[in-house]
Parts: C-alpha cells; sequence; structure tokens
C-alpha cells in the first residue's frame, strides 16, 4: 500500500513515520527545503560568532504525551530539558520581590496551594477566591458543543475572578498556552489547558524545552528517522494539485488556506468560511544579545509588564555552552535572551526600532542586571500565523482526519484535536490521521470533483 503525506511540519512527520511503521510505502512532500514546519531555526552572525536562532521559543509540558512520544521515536529525548517538577520564576517591573510558582507533594489542586499562598503578586482576597474556580474549572465539561461557545474570560469573571487575578495568574499561563487573553479564548480550550496541563496529574505542568536549536530537534531529527524507516522524503516539492498523486491514500498535513485550496469543494464537513473562522493569531518573539548575564534563570514569567514570558538562549544558539559556566565569569561571556510575545496582534507589524524602544526598557525594568549591560543585538522573528486564533466557536471549524473523499485525511494543529493549536496537538492530529488510514486501508484515493 502506498501513501503521501502532504507537509512536513510535525503533523506530516508523525503521521508519515506511523504509516511507515505499519509497513505502507510512503512519500512525504514538503514545500520548503527543510522539514519542522512552524519549528525551524535560521543562523545569523552577532558580534562575529555564528548563531542559531529559533523563529521562535516553544515548550511543552510534561502532559503532552504524543509530542514527548514523537522526540522518542526520533532519538531526541536526551536534547530536551523537563523540570522535574514545575519552577516558574515571576518577575514583576513594579517590585524587586521575586515569585515563584513551584508544585507541591499534594495531590492536584493542592499541589499549587503552598506556591499560591506565598505568591505575592496577588491579595489575600483574590487568593482566597481561586480555590473555588480552580475546582469548578476542573469540573468544567470541555467537549460539550456549549462550552466552545463560551468565553473563557467571562467565565473567570462569573466565578469571581477579578481583573488582577486574570492578569498575574490566568493569562499568565493562558496567554503562552492558547496564544489569546482569557477575554478573546473558547472557555473548552482554556479548561483543555488547564485541565490537562494543570489539574489531571501532579506533574502535568511541568515544564519541558529543547536544548538544541529547533531544527537539529525536529526537522534533521525527522529527516534522518524517516529515511530509516524506508519514507521518501522530498522537500522543495510544493503540490500544486491533488490529480498528480495516485497513491493509496493522502494526508494533506497543511495550514488551512492550503488544505482548502488542494481539497476539493464539499470534502470537509465544515460550514462555508471555515478557513476565515478559524483565523490566525500572531506569535512574536524579540531576541536580544547582551555583553553579559541578565538572566540567571533558564526562564522567567513576567507580571506589571507587557513582556510575557523570558527565555535564555545562550546555550541554544551556540553563544555559550552552559548559562552556568556564564554565570561563573557574569562580566566575560555574552548572553542572548528572547522575549516569546504570545497574542502579539497589537505588535506584530510594528518596525524594529519601534519594537526596541518599546520593549527594551521593559526588559531593563524587569531584569536589573540588563540596565548595566549593553545591548549588542536586537532583532525580531514575527510569526503571523502562529496558531488559529482559538476564540469561542472555533471548534465547528476543526474537521476530523477523515474527508469525504475516501482515501483523503486532513492533519494539522488546527484540525479537532480538542487541543489548542500546539506541537502535541500537531502530532496527535498525523497521529489520529495515520490511524484512520491504517483503519480504512483504502484501495485507492478517488479525488471527485
Ligand atoms: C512562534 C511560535 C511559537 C510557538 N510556541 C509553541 C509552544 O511553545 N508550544 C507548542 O506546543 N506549540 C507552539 N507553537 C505552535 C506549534 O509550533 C504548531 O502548532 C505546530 O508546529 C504545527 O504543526 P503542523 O504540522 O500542524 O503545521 P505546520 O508546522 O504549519 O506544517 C505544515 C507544513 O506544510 C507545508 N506545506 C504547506 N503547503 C504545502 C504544499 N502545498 N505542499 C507541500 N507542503 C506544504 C509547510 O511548508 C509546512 O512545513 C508555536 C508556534 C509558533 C509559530
Amino acid at each position: 500500500m502506498r501513501a503521501t503525506v502532504v507537509g512536513g511540519g510535525l503533523a506530516g512527520i508523525s503521521a508519515a513515520l506511523r504509516i511507515a511503521d505499519a509497513g505502507w510505502q510512503v512519500t512525504l512532500r514538503e514545500a520548503r527545503p527543510r522539514l519542522g514546519g512552524l519549528t525551524y531555526s535560521f543562523q545569523r552572525t552577532v558580534a562575529g560568532q555564528d548563531l542559531w536562532i529559533d523563529n521562535g521559543q516553544h515548550v511543552f509540558l510534561r502532559c503532552c504525551t504524543a509530542y514527548t512520544g514523537l522526540l522518542d521515536r526520533l532519538g531526541v529525548t536526551d536534547q530536551v530539558e523537563l523540570q522535574p517538577r514545575l519552577d516558574v520564576t515571576v518577575r514583576s517591573e513594579a517590585s524587586t520581590r521575586v515569585g515563584r510558582l513551584r508544585r507541591g507533594a499534594l495531590p492536584p489542586p493542592l499541589h499549587l496551594g503552598g506556591a499560591l499562598a506565598g505568591y505575592p503578586w496577588l491579595g489575600l482576597a483574590a487568593k482566597a477566591r481561586l480555590l473555588p474556580a480552580v475546582v469548578a474549572l476542573g469540573r468544567v465539561d470541555r467537549e460539550a458543543p456549549a462550552t466552545d461557545r463560551d468565553s473563557f474570560g467571562a467565565w473567570l469573571r462569573a466565578h469571581r475572578q477579578g481583573p488582577r487575578a486574570i492578569e498575574a495568574l490566568w493569562d499568565l499561563i493562558g496567554v503562552a498556552t492558547l496564544n489569546a487573553t482569557a477575554e478573546r479564548a473558547s472557555l473548552a480550550l482554556a479548561a483543555t489547558v488547564f485541565q490537562l496541563g494543570l489539574l489531571d496529574r501532579a506533574d502535568a505542568s511541568d515544564i519541558g524545552w529543547s536544548r538544541v536549536p529547533l531544527q537539529q530537534l525536529h526537522g534533521d531529527a525527522a529527516l534522518r528517522a524517516l529515511t530509516k524507516a524506508g519514507v521518501e522524503v522530498r522537500t522543495g516539492d510544493k503540490v500544486s494539485t491533488l490529480e498528480e498523486i495516485g497513491t493509496d491514500a493522502v494526508i494533506l498535513a497543511v495550514p488551512p488556506d492550503q488544505a482548502r485550496r488542494l481539497l476539493p469543494p464539499s470534502s470537509l464537513d465544515l460550514p462555508d468560511g471555515w478557513v476565515e473562522g478559524l483565523g490566525s493569531a500572531p506569535i512574536l518573539n524579540l531576541h536580544l544579545v547582551y555583553d553579559r548575564v541578565v538572566l540567571e534563570e533558564p526562564f522567567v514569567a513576567a507580571v506589571d509588564s507587557p513582556l510575557q514570558w523570558v527565555f535564555d538562549r545562550t546555550g541554544h544558539s551556540g553563544l555559550a555552552a552552559t548559562t552556568a559556566e556564564l554565570v561563573e565569569a557574569p562580566r566575560g561571556p555574552r548572553q542572548y535572551v528572547a522575549v516569546s510575545l504570545s497574542a502579539a496582534q497589537a505588535y506584530v507589524d510594528l518596525p524594529v526600532a519601534e519594537l526596541r524602544a518599546r520593549f527594551v526598557p521593559h526588559l531593563e525594568a524587569l531584569l536589573p542586571r540588563a540596565r548595566q549591560a549593553t545591548l549588542l543585538d536586537f532583532f525580531v522573528t514575527r510569526e503571523r500565523h502562529a496558531t488559529f486564533d482559538p476564540t469561542p466557536g472555533t471548534a465547528r471549524f476543526r474537521p476530523t482526519a477523515r474527508t469525504r473523499q475516501p482515501g483523503l485525511y486532513v492533519a494539522g494543529a488546527w484540525t479537532a484535536t480538542g487541543w489548542p493549536a500546539t506541537m502535541e496537538g500537531a502530532v496527535r492530529s498525523g497521529e489520529a490521521a495515520a490511524t484512520a488510514v491504517l483503519q480504512d486501508q483504502p484501495s485507492r484515493l478517488e479525488v471527485v470533483a
């Protein structure tokens, strides 16, 4: 049996591996010269040194088991870091105090009780109102269609969460995982993130990240694994019509607009205008190279600040071997940090100079050491279509893997995984499409116009 997978992002990679492992002959066709899709890296020379830059900081949680399963399959598990227990430093521009969200030994939701009790960025009254809301969120039926039509922000307000709790806690986690503020997000997607990522298991929220450039972790490792599995990988091969493909099954693991262009009309059981209905939301990363260490932790989250999460990128980029090495010689080596701005609709189109003028003072307010440091380089990466826009009502625009055309399937983080657009969702979608192909064992793809 033969299959073609169109699109070499995490969804296409996962689907191709799964089908090849089942003994099929698989061709993977990717438009760009490399695999990895929205997770990629490029080189940039900074002060005479070639650094690896990721298009955007990516993190995962311990609950992302499909994604970590893919890392295992690619043989790169030793190239990621996974916290033994959730530990997030939370700084404020308004104070030199430091907050820490660290899980304790109790079962959820009490595993965060100690950390929240000592969390300096919320008052006592707000803290007292947290537990009932957390318990209620744990009980939300995230699969009920009505839940997806509700706004997370409205739900939080109805559960006595004020603007401060939303800013200093709910959005701190929610914006980075949903790519939308609570006000703009679907309750179903938010409930998925908080239930699976925080409440179902105590260790679910331990944070993981790559220690190497994303290109190395995903695209390059996938090329090796796919080739070894017998998959014919064709990069720089943009598919412009399905009619040229003569395999038994085709999985389209491409973004929504490309899927609509390639699919025969009415292939998906979705309302008209589904691509526009899904929309897209941007993520902006600011990259800063300093002449000394400004951040000692691997990352910090920010409150009272437009900065959301700031990551040390020094080791990944090749600027220095480890942060520990830098800390030992703080005046010598340089440090590279990336500021990840999700839901960046307000900033994504601003010129670099304006972004620099606007955000560097905030970084100096958040990280006091940056005030004395010299900024050696500042540049930005903009992903205007990083994810679909997870607004209320988007679930009805997300298709399942099977289309109405026998032998034709769709995958991608935007399909009906129940998850927001994440690496976990992408891998799950690829696996779901592969499972459908293997279950159906279609005899031949027939494109019916
Ligand atoms: C800046 C940024 C930060 C993010 N941060 C996180 C994070 O911290 N954690 C997390 O879990 N997720 C994060 N995400 C989301 C995550 O990267 C995506 O959800 C996931 O990578 C999507 O994978 P995919 O395979 O569904 O789609 P894509 O990666 O979009 O892959 C689709 C592929 O199809 C190819 N293609 C398109 N048209 C054709 C054609 N006609 N012929 C052949 N090939 C074609 C494209 O070139 C592309 O390679 C982030 C995304 C961005 C952009």
